[in-house]
């Protein structure tokens, strides 16, 4: 996209929905020469990480973690819940349900993807009307995408943990909050949820590269009558080995980092990093409110309710392409903002709200998106910036 090579001054600001900024003192604890991923040294630093992650997403369940990016632990939750002809519910709200859906139909799962409309997510109302028609329970699991990453919907959870106990179902309940954990309230045990996956690179303020499944006694349960072909990602084999996570090299590095990224989130206070990131999400839903003058750019979510705390697409006034927007923002000013994932591409640009981000950065981020809107000469009423100030000044 760069379309000159000269030095830009000052940071790179990544205002993209994942990956996020890492903190300097998760790239401080990363940087060490080789140990041994069995020895004494590292297994403390280890478990201590892995119980970080248990605590965060409050659950006492086991979690498996993996080398990979987010799709790796899609990919290992679904070789290690079902067996091919296993029939699951995911509703199709934007890009990544579809995607996760694409992939257990890969693997010969029978995936029923009711559509919703993409501005406001699934209803569980209809969640609980499928269910309680399927009386022979063929339906194994329900799988849902906590945030929209493709969106900006973020889903009340409860509720649909709700609509399936309404319906007297025995599904497993998945959740993918790859872009929600650690950015906004997620209660594993709680809210009763079966299989939760999740990733590094965005929350959790590290790199790409580790992924994880936590899982219920009951998801472990159905584990066992699972078979889909697997090796690498296969939980029993993991759970005879020390680590009870891996088959083969264990990546010693991103467990410093996770362990330094839980020590920050427990020393803000998990409930205050929940309530930073809903505070600079509101000051750009501000700014957002005010360019929607002058018939100009607008929320893609619909639903006032639903906004997301972790990122929020805008939606582009017709005529006018999103990827301008963005070239400005990244090749003059150094910001970088997400773009849209097909079909939306063009249509909207995201502004990451998650991770390391504090008031000057997401100052920074909204007045460059306003001078690129100016730039590319896109419709919008001046003065979001003066608002999200008000805002951050006030609340
Ligand atoms: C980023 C993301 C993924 C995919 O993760 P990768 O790390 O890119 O493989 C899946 N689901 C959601 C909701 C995401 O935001």
């Amino acid at each position: 996209m760069s379309t000159t090579s000269a030095r830009k001054p000052g940071r790179l600001f990544f205002a993209n929905p994942g990956p996020t900024n890492i903190p300097d003192s998760v790239l401080r604890a990363m940087d060490r020469a080789t140990v041994d991923f069995m020895g004494s040294d590292f297994l403390e630093v280890y478990d201590e990480a892995v119980a970080g992650l248990k605590r965060l997403l409050f659950t006492e369940g086991e979690v498996f973690v993996y080398t990979s990016s987010g799709h790796g632990a899609w990919e290992a939750t679904l070789q290690n819940l079902f067996s091919p002809g296993d029939r699951i519910l995911m509703p199709e709200a934007g890009y990544f349900s579809r995607t996760w859906g694409a992939m257990a139909r890969q693997y010969g799962i029978e995936v029923e993807m009711p559509e919703t409309d993409w501005r406001r997510g699934p209803e569980a109302a209809r969640i609980t009307e499928r269910l309680v028609a399927d009386k022979g329970h063929e339906i194994k699991a329900v799988c849902i995408v906590h945030n929209e990453t493709s969106t900006g919907v973020a889903l009340d959870l409860k509720t649909i943990r709700e609509a399936i106990d309404a319906a007297g179902h025995p599904a497993l309940f998945l959740v993918d909050t790859i872009s929600s954990f650690g950015s906004f309230e997620f209660r594993m045990k709680e809210w009763g949820i079966d299989g939760v996956v999740g990733g590094s690179q965005k929350g959790l303020m590290l790199p790409a590269g580790l992924a994880f499944t936590a899982v219920s006694a009951k998801a472990l349960e159905a584990h066992k009558r699972a078979t889909i072909t697997r090796f690498y990602f296969d939980w029993t084999k993991m759970m005879a080995r020390r680590h009870r996570s891996f088959v083969g090299t264990v990546p010693v590095s991103p467990f410093y980092g996770l362990r330094e990224s839980v020590r920050l989130i427990e020393a803000e206070g998990i409930e205050a990093v929940w309530h930073r990131h809903h505070r600079l999400a509101e000051a750009t839903r501000r700014a957002v409110s005010i360019w929607s003058g002058n018939e100009g750019v607008s929320f893609y979510c619909a639903d006032p309710k639903r906004r997301s705390d972790s990122v929020t697409a805008v939606k582009m006034p017709d005529g006018h392409d999103a990827e301008a927007v963005r070239a400005i923002a990244y090749d003059r000013f150094n910001v970088s903002l997400g773009g849209g994932l097909e079909p939306l591409g063009g249509k909207l640009f995201r502004i990451g709200h998650m991770g390391d981000l504090n008031e000057p950065m997401i100052l920074g981020t909204l007045g460059v998106v306003e001078m690129s809107l100016r730039l590319a000469h896109v419709p919008h009423a001046r003065g979001g910036v003066d608002a999200a100030i008000d805002y951050l000044a006030t609340a």
